[in-house]
């Protein structure tokens, strides 16, 4: 019978107690408990980690199942570092623990994104100049940086592509060096114990720059 079924015969159904009446057995019809199995399900399961916090070095059980993550859990086969230190297990943050949420999000941010009153400068400024030239006519005019400058904060921001926001952002950079120095171009982890991506490629950038 279905559950919609079962729900309307709830008081007429047979009922059998035991265990002096503290348990009872019933015939209901407990299919929809397989959604939640599926939920859980999986093919295979293989090693991964994060970078979204850390190092990405904690190691994670992945869950796959039909080539999708499903979810996670700690891997517990950590060497001993020292016998007189406790063992590193379990290990991971909730955000890594929650990581198979972020890859599927609806609010997953997929493309580069560019302030919308910027990109419109941009692009109007690019017909008429290279992109270094084109990015000092910005910044030098102060009603133009103030265009954009002044709705930070306040969202606006529109799809562009990689090769776009690269020619932005160098040509930003080559116009800082020209007009201050290369050191005046720093760099920061946003994180203090910083992933391998964003410590390793950003701090190898600026030491070719000669950035901080
Ligand atoms: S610290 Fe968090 S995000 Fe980083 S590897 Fe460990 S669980 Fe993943």
């Amino acid at each position: 019978m279905s559950h919609f079924l079962d729900r309307l015969n709830y008081f007429s159904q047979p009922r059998e107690a035991f265990s002096g009446d503290h348990g009872v057995t019933t015939g209901e019809d407990r299919t929809w408990e397989d959604a939640y199995r599926n939920r859980w399900a999986h093919d295979k399961i293989v090693r991964s980690t994060h970078g979204v916090n850390c190092t990405g070095s904690c190691s994670w059980k992945i869950y796959v199942k039909g080539g999708i993550v499903t979810w996670e859990t700690q891997q517990t086969d950590y060497p001993r570092t020292r016998w007189d230190m406790p063992n590193h297990e379990p290990r991971g943050c909730a955000r890594g623990a929650s990581y198979s949420w972020y890859l599927y999000s609806a609010n997953r941010v997929k493309y580069p994104l560019v302030r919308g009153r910027l990109l419109k400068s941009w692009r109007e400024a690019r017909l008429a100049h290279d992109p270094v030239d084109a990015w000092a006519s910005i910044v030098g005019n102060d009603a133009k940086r103030r265009d954009y400058q002044q709705v930070r904060g306040l969202g606006g921001f529109v799809r562009s592509t990689w090769d776009e926001v690269n020619e932005i952002v160098a040509a930003a950079n080559v116009h800082t060096i020209k007009k201050h120095g290369p050191d005046r171009v720093i760099g920061f982890s946003p994180i203090p114990a910083m992933s391998l991506v964003s410590y390793a490629a950003g701090s190898r950038y600026l030491c070719l720059i000669g950035g901080v």
